[in-house]
């Protein structure tokens, strides 16, 4: 479902310019559960912000469930993101003084669901996620990992076609990480398709494939032995 060929990025800096990704292909198949690991700097958000649509390339081209989302402008972008793709941050990016259930429920609100089906399907993923008696906290009301969790149902709630998460458990205790990891585990065991950036080999460790960045390009791109059966 995902086609990258010779992806690069540069970004311009004062005069200069920065060259990130020098050149990424990169195919991901539905069902995947791939973990994005590399030095700081090596260029991970960057190919994570392409490949949820955040961003787009400066060369190359980037397929997307069949269609060329390379050259799209921000709405036709913004569409594509709203409807296939389920980003988790490492901050987790709720908005503040706005209840979990609101949360979730608001991807719902630009897809054009109305309210019954916002709070039903905002109630079903909050379930899923374990925060069935927590879905009237605010964020500042909740612990990181139960923030997380909203933010994980929030990725879920329009049924994207990729969950993307650039390191989702960065700001969390390894217990608590241990449990997102978990509910990551329990998504790509539904038959999604996960992946996740992180600097813990532990982590890592949960996905199938682990493919590795430095300096803007794949070093390795290697099967996970664990999970070989
Ligand atoms: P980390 O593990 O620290 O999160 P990363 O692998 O995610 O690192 P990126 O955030 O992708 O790294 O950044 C890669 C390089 O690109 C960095 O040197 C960064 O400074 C540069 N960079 C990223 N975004 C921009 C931008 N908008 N303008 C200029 N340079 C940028
Ligand atoms: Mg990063």
């Amino acid at each position: 479902i995902i086609e990258i060929k010779d992806i690069k990025r540069n970004f311009a800096l004062g005069t200069e310019t920065v060259y990130v990704l020098k050149g990424v292909d990169l195919t991901i198949h539905k069902g995947e559960y791939v973990a994005l690991m590399g030095p700081s700097g090596s260029g991970k958000s960057t190919l994570m912000n392409l490949l949820g649509c955040l961003d787009t390339p400066t060369s190359g081209k980037y397929i997307l469930n069949g269609k060329d989302v390379s050259k799209m402008k921000d709405d036709e972008l913004a569409d594509i993101r709203n409807k296939e793709i389920g980003f988790v941050f490492q901050t987790f990016n709720l908005l503040p003084r706005t209840t979990a259930l609101d949360n979730v429920a608001l991807p719902m609100i630009y897809a054009g669901k109305n309210k019954t089906e916002r709070t039903a399907r905002a109630t079903e993923v909050l379930t899923q996620v374990g925060l069935e008696t927590r879905m009237d906290h605010e964020p500042n009301q909740l612990s990181g990992g139960q923030r997380q969790r909203v933010a994980v149902a929030r990725a879920l709630v329009n049924y994207p076609s990729i969950i993307l998460a650039d390191e989702p458990t960065g700001n969390l205790d390894s217990k608590t990480s241990v449990e997102i990891m978990r509910l990551f585990d329990e998504i790509h065991a539904n038959g999604n398709t996960v992946i996740l950036v992180t600097h813990e080999e532990d982590i890592a460790e949960h996905a199938h494939r682990i493919i590795r960045l430095r300096d803007g390009i794949i070093e390795s791109d290697e099967l996970n032995p664990k999970h070989i059966k």
